[in-house]
């Protein structure tokens, strides 16, 4: 099976540190991935690798088996890609629906149906799916810098499914949630489609667990470890990463 994300051979250096050297990384259609790691593993900075934000020193990233790696971040986005970032990014001082519809109006135009007013019309209508989803649907009309943190990574994740990505990017995504908060988005994340492939970094470990069959683990910019959850939380190698350097 082709992959659809194959990252082969990444280095990132920041001067003399190698924030990654030489990671290979694999995501299958519809998988559920998680990456995990210490802090400053470069879990992070393999997802801007991949996102396209951050351009690697040495290496390749294939995308359905597409060479992508001289790509930016919106070409990347137009392929396939969807991300949920540490701090969610959301436009402040437009509504919650506006947000949700700029996103997904590069995708509301279909070859030959275009017509005046029916690409904003079908950008709307996603909205209003979208956000019924994630349980936004009373808050449409706010503006999005009124939100709460919670709130606001629930509009991320359906501004990233407006791009109707083939792989998710999430990046912590329960930080600075509630327990409440925390449930929800695993119940919503085990709902999504498998058209979706997930890639996740997470400290959370429950979580990871809960919702991922495949974990690599990253240490000091190298994978340590990759298999299923049951296989890493056995491995005592990734026991004793974590107990000197997970914050
Ligand atoms: P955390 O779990 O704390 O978020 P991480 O595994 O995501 O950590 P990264 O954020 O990818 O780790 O960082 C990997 C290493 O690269 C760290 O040592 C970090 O300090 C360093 N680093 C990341 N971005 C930069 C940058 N822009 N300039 C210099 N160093 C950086």
């Amino acid at each position: 099976m082709t992959p659809l994300l194959a990252a082969c051979g990444i280095t990132v250096r920041y001067g003399s540190l190698a924030a990654l050297d030489g990671v290979d990384l694999r995501v299958d259609p519809g998988q559920r991935h998680a990456l995990i790691g210490p802090n400053g593993a470069g879990k992070t900075t393999l997802l801007n690798v991949i996102a396209g934000a951050t351009r690697p020193r040495t290496g390749r990233i294939l995308l359905a088996g597409r060479d992508v790696t001289r790509r930016g971040p919106a070409a990347r986005a137009r392929r396939g890609i969807g991300r949920i970032h540490q701090r969610p990014a959301v436009w402040a001082t437009l509504t919650v629906a506006e947000n949700v519809e700029v996103a997904a109006l590069p995708h509301a135009v279909r070859p030959g149906r275009w017509r005046p007013g029916g690409t904003r019309a079908a950008a709307r209508r996603t909205a209003d799916t979208l956000l019924a989803r994630v349980g936004l649907a009373d808050l449409a009309g706010r503006a999005a810098g009124q939100l709460a943190h919670g709130q606001r990574r629930q509009l991320e994740i359906a501004m990233a499914l407006a791009g109707r990505p083939r792989l998710l990017l999430l990046d912590e995504p329960a930080a600075g949630l509630s327990a409440t908060e925390v449930g929800r988005l695993v119940e919503f994340l085990r709902d999504l489609p498998r058209a979706v492939a997930v890639l996740l970094v997470e400290h959370r470990l429950d979580l990871v667990y809960a919702l991922c069959d495949t974990v690599t683990v990253l240490r000091d910019g190298r994978p340590l470890a990759a298999g299923t959850p049951s296989e890493i939380r056995a491995s005592a190698q990734v026991r004793q990463a974590y107990a000197e350097g997970v914050g």
